[in-house]
């Protein structure tokens, strides 16, 4: 049998990639942003490549914030751009 890749799209540049590519920011029941390292955390989830750029981008077309219909604070792109840029 196929097995079937789950694809979701990047907040940021908008294009479409394998679940397990992107970085999984969530939003609790509480309306709480935390970003899911695990990929396993319950909340509605948002999707972002593995880099910077893809942040930034995010972060100026507000469309994290769009995805969770709730304001993200800065605190949690700058999170992400930490995390990212330790990677490489
Ligand atoms: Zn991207």
């Amino acid at each position: 049998m196929e097995k079937k890749k789950p694809i979701r799209k990047c907040v940021g540049c908008g294009e479409s990639r394998n679940k397990n590519e992107l970085y999984r920011i969530i939003r609790t029941s509480d309306g709480e942003i935390l970003l899911d390292k695990t990929g396993r955390m319950n909340g509605r989830g948002a999707y972002v490549c593995q880099d910077v750029k893809c942040i930034e981008k995010a972060r100026k077309n507000k469309s994290l914030s769009k995805s969770f219909s709730m304001n993200v604070p800065d605190e949690i792109y700058d999170k992400l751009i930490e995390r990212f840029s330790e990677n490489g």
